[in-house]
């Protein structure tokens, strides 16, 4: 690892100043950035340590739950309300990673995680991400666990997140400081990036800009699923994940809200499938229609040409058990 300044902020506006100049860097968790620092994938001149930061606690938000940026997983998943009113939340964290590392992870930090494309985290290998013009190792290369939809020529890395996907079926909003556009809020859906001719833009957040919180809206019925199809049953990465919120009134769907891990460059949302499924009545062959508007496109260049049968496969799995009748 090489040598760099670490510095605690006193408040959001100096952690701001601070990592506002390049080679600048805030940390929080440190669970993926001190990792990529080790293998000098980064190599920050300065850390900005956000720990002080009055960032770590849930607050009821009108109906809603604000999730202050440095509360860990662990303290999100266990949460009373988030239990209650956001099981898909609690069960997308705890499908991921460890519990140790879930104790330390945070919520801004899991939204910022980066990929886990074997060669962007390997510096001997060319990466569009890492440096900008050095090409794509994982494009024609073994691409095994990449992206299937919305990759471009430059990049077919996948965001490897849990949170983030059921966020993005909850239509969560991420509260942002410190950038030139003072504070703003984007919806989760819109601040993951696709990677298009500059891959190593991840998220729409500016020089200096940091997520202070993410909100969740106010609770819904239905039936909430996460359902991470992975390598072994713990402690690995999604191929293929859908967190839903599926309700059903007198028969027919009445709300579907999806959205898919392991898919893309961001967690994968598609308005056409609420289009879609919305006043229907459920049924296999509704179920295959969805799953084809989702993949339509879908283009797995050889190596992750299996993602597409098992996109379709689990989208069916968890549409047929958000909507099968239990009386
Ligand atoms: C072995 C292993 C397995 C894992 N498995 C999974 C898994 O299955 N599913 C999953 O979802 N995750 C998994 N993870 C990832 C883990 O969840 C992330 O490392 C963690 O969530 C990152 O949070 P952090 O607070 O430690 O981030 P840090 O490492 O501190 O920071 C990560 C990035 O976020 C930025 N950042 C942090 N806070 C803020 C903020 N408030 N505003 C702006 N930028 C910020 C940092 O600058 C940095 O770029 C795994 C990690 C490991 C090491
Ligand atoms: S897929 Fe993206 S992250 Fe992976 S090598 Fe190519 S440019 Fe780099």
């Amino acid at each position: 690892m090489r040598p760099f300044d670490y510095i605690k902020a006193a408040d959001t506006a100096d952690a701001a100043e601070r990592i506002s100049p390049a080679g600048a860097w805030a940390i929080a968790g440190r669970t993926n950035l001190l990792d990529l620092m080790k293998l000098q994938v980064e190599t920050p001149e300065v850390l900005v340590d956000l720990g002080r930061l009055d960032m770590a606690s849930i607050a009821e938000d009108g109906a809603g739950l604000r999730i202050g940026a440095l509360v860990t997983n662990t303290a999100t998943a266990n949460h009373a309300r988030v239990r209650a009113d956001y099981p898909l939340l609690a069960r997308a964290i705890l499908a991921g990673a460890t519990q140790q590392l879930r104790n330390k992870a945070t919520t801004g930090g899991n939204l910022c995680q980066r990929t886990r494309c074997t060669y962007f985290t390997n510096i001997d290998q060319p990466c569009n991400k890492r440096v900008p013009g050095s090409g794509c190792g994982a494009i024609g290369g073994v691409a095994r666990l990449h992206a299937i939809l919305g990759t471009s020529e430059q990049c077919i890395a996948t965001y490897p997140g849990d949170m983030a996907v059921a966020m993005a079926a909850l239509d969560a909003q991420v509260h942002l400081q410190g950038g030139a556009a003072g504070e703003r809020t984007v919806p989760v859906r819109d601040f993951h990036t696709l990677p298009g001719e500059t891959p190593w833009q991840e998220n729409v957040l500016q020089a200096g800009e940091i997520i202070t919180a993410v909100t969740l809206p106010p609770p819904v019925t239905g039936r909430q699923i996460y359902r991470k199809v992975r390598e072994r049953s713990s402690y690995a990465f999604a191929l293929v994940s859908v967190a839903a919120i599926v309700a059903m009134e007198g028969g027919r769907i009445a709300r579907a809200d999806l959205a898919f891990g392991g898919l893309a460059h961001k967690p994968w949302h598609d308005p056409r499938l609420s289009d879609l499924l919305v006043g229907e009545m459920p049924t296999p062959a509704l179920f295959d229609t969805a799953a084809h508007v989702l993949l339509d496109g879908a283009d797995a260049r050889g190596g992750s040409d299996f993602k597409i049968p098992l996109a379709r496969r689990t989208l069916a799995a968890v549409l047929t058990e958000a909507t099968e009748d239990r009386t």
